[in-house]
C-alpha cells in the first residue's frame, strides 16, 4: 500500500482525514490494477466475510474493467442487501420548511443570487398542515430541509419545527421520527437538535473535492471546506450518532467522490466507532435557472448502480437511500444493489403536501418519481418487497453503535422484519387503495412465516390481528 505524508483517518482536520493527495494515489492504483484479475478476487472475497472494505480496495472493485468480476459485485451486493437488510425498503418524504439562503451554490435554484423563485419559510401552522397531509398519505418518517439563513431560519426556528411536528396526533397518524438536512452548524446547535430528538442528521458533502468544491460555493458560510466537511465530527461531539452522509453526484469525477465517502466513512468509524448511519445518492437534477447539463461529470445510470452496488459491498451495515430525483425505472434497477430507504409522494418545494403549488415554482429540483405513496407502496410489493414505515431502533434507543451491533447480529428477521410487517399492516388500515390493501394483506401471510423465533411471530400474528381492530404502534 502506498503512503503519504498528509492522509491521517483520525484527524480532526478535513485535508488530513480527505487528504486530496491519498485520493489521488487511491485513484492510481485502481487504475493500475482494473484488469488485475487476482487482486480483483481477493478483494471480492475479502467483501464476502462482510467486515467491508477499505477505500483503496474498494476504489479497485469501482475501476474493474473484467465484465464477469463486475457481475460478481453485483451479485454479492445483492446477497448482503437480503442478509443484512432483507427485502424491507423504509419509506420517508422530505420536508421542505423554508428556501431563503445566504449562500451561493451554483448547483441550488435557492442560492442567494436567485431573485425570481418565491422566497417562502413556514410558519407552525402551515408546518401543522403540511404534516397532517403527510399523515394522510400514510408517512412516519419524515427529513426536514431548510436553506442555511442565520436570520430567517435559525436553530429556534428548526427546534420549534420539530417539536410541532413530534406533538401532531391527527386521526391514526404519527411522524415518528423526523431526520434533518441543515447546514453545517456547531457542537452546541448539534446537541440542542440531539436533545430534540432527531432521527439521523443528514449533511451533503456535495463534493469532496476542495478545489472543485470552493468554486461551486463561491460565497456564503458554506463556501468553507473544512467547516463542512469536518461538520459530522461536530455533530457526533454535539451526541448525535446517526450521520447521513451524501455526494451529489456529477459535481467532480465519480471516481474521487466514491474515494472520498469511503474515507470519510472510515474516518468516523476510526474516531468515533460508529460509520454513518446512512449515505445518500443523490444526481444533479433540473431546477428553476439550474442546467445539470452544466455540470461536466454527470453519470449514467450503469454508473450510478455500479457506485450503488460497490459501496453495498464495502460499508455492509450503512442504510442506502435513493430519493424521487430518480425515476421509476432507475429506481427499479438500482434498489436490489442494496438500497434500504427510498422517499415516496414527495414533494421538493416549501410546502406543496396540503395544497399543492400550481407551478411547483419553489421546488428545489424537479421530482422525476411523482408517484403517490400508494402507488409507491403497491410497487414495491410487486417487485418483491416490503414497504415498510418502521421507526422502531430509534426509539428503543437502538442508534449509532448499537445499531451497528444489532444489525451485525443479523437480528434482523426476528426484529425488523416483523416491525415492517406490522407498520405496514397499519398503513394498510388506515390509508392503502383497495387494490394496494389486497396486495399488502396478501405480501403480510406470505411474510409472517419466515419470522424465525416461533415465539415473536406468535406476537406479531397476535399484535396484527389487533391493529385490525383499530390499536396502533406495536414494535419489537
Ligand atoms: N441547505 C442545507 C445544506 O446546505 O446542506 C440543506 C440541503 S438542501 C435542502 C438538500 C440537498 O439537495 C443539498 O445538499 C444538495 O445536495 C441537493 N441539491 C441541491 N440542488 C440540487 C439539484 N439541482 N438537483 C439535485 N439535488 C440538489
Amino acid at each position: 500500500m502506498l503512503e503519504n505524508m498528509t492522509y491521517n483517518v483520525k484527524s480532526s482536520k478535513a485535508e488530513e482525514f480527505i487528504a486530496h493527495e491519498e485520493i489521488l494515489s487511491t485513484l492510481e492504483f485502481a487504475n493500475k490494477n482494473k484488469n488485475n484479475a487476482e487482486m480483483i478476487k481477493g478483494i471480492i472475497e475479502k467483501a464476502k466475510k462482510l467486515k467491508g472494505l477499505d477505500h483503496r480496495e474498494a476504489s479497485v472493485l469501482l475501476a474493474c474493467e473484467i465484465p464477469e468480476l463486475n457481475q460478481e459485485v453485483f451479485a454479492l451486493a445483492e446477497q448482503i442487501k437480503k442478509d443484512f437488510y432483507g427485502n424491507r425498503i423504509v419509506l420517508f418524504a422530505p420536508l421542505y420548511l423554508s428556501n431563503y439562503c445566504v449562500n451561493g451554490c451554483t448547483y441550488c435554484p435557492y442560492h442567494a443570487k436567485n431573485k425570481h423563485i418565491p422566497r417562502l419559510k413556514m410558519t407552525q401552522e402551515q408546518i401543522r398542515k403540511e404534516v397532517i397531509a403527510l399523515q394522510d398519505m400514510g408517512h412516519k418518517r419524515l427529513a426536514i430541509e431548510l436553506g442555511e439563513d442565520p436570520v430567517n431560519n435559525p436553530i429556534e426556528y428548526v427546534l420549534e419545527s420539530i417539536k410541532t411536528i413530534y406533538d401532531i396526533k391527527h386521526k391514526n397518524g404519527a411522524i415518528r421520527r423526523v431526520n434533518v438536512n441543515i447546514a453545517a452548524t456547531t457542537v452546541e446547535n448539534y446537541r440542542k437538535l440531539h436533545e430534540a430528538g432527531i432521527g439521523t442528521y443528514i449533511l451533503f458533502q456535495e463534493t469532496y473535492n476542495k478545489e472543485n468544491y470552493e468554486s461551486l460555493h463561491p460565497t456564503g458560510p458554506k463556501h468553507n471546506y473544512a467547516y463542512h466537511t469536518e461538520a459530522m465530527d461536530r455533530a457526533m461531539e454535539g451526541g448525535i450518532d446517526d450521520v447521513g452522509l451524501g455526494v451529489l453526484f456529477g459535481l467532480s469525477t465519480y471516481q474521487y467522490e466514491f474515494a472520498g465517502l469511503l474515507m470519510h466513512a472510515e474516518h468516523l468509524e476510526a474516531k468515533f466507532g460508529v460509520g454513518p448511519h446512512t449515505i445518500s445518492f443523490p444526481r444533479i437534477k433540473h431546477a428553476d435557472d439550474i442546467d445539470p447539463n452544466a455540470f461536466d461529470n454527470a453519470i449514467s445510470d450503469e454508473i450510478f448502480a455500479k457506485i450503488i452496488a460497490c459501496t453495498r459491498v464495502c460499508v455492509p451495515y450503512t442504510g442506502m437511500i435513493i430519493s424521487t430525483r430518480e425515476s421509476k425505472e432507475c429506481r427499479e434497477k438500482v434498489i436490489h444493489y442494496g438500497i434500504s430507504q427510498i422517499s415516496g409522494g414527495s414533494k421538493t418545494s416549501v410546502g406543496g403536501y396540503a395544497e399543492p403549488e400550481a407551478d411547483n415554482e419553489s421546488e428545489q429540483f424537479d421530482v422525476s418519481d411523482k408517484r403517490t405513496l400508494d402507488e409507491v407502496v403497491r410497487w414495491l410489493m410487486e417487485i418483491g418487497y416490503i414497504p415498510s414505515f418502521c421507526t422502531a431502533c430509534y426509539r428503543a434507543g437502538r442508534t449509532g453503535d448499537r445499531f451497528m451491533d444489532f444489525c451485525k447480529s443479523r437480528q434482523i428477521l426476528n426484529y425488523c422484519h416483523p416491525n415492517a410487517l406490522m407498520t405496514l399492516k397499519e398503513f394498510l388500515q388506515d390509508y392503502a387503495s383497495p387494490e394496494t390493501k389486497k396486495v399488502g394483506e396478501e405480501l403480510i401471510k406470505r411474510e409472517i412465516s419466515r419470522v424465525t423465533s416461533p415465539k415473536i411471530r406468535e406476537v406479531c400474528e397476535q399484535n396484527l390481528q389487533k391493529i385490525e381492530e383499530g390499536s396502533r404502534d406495536f414494535r419489537f
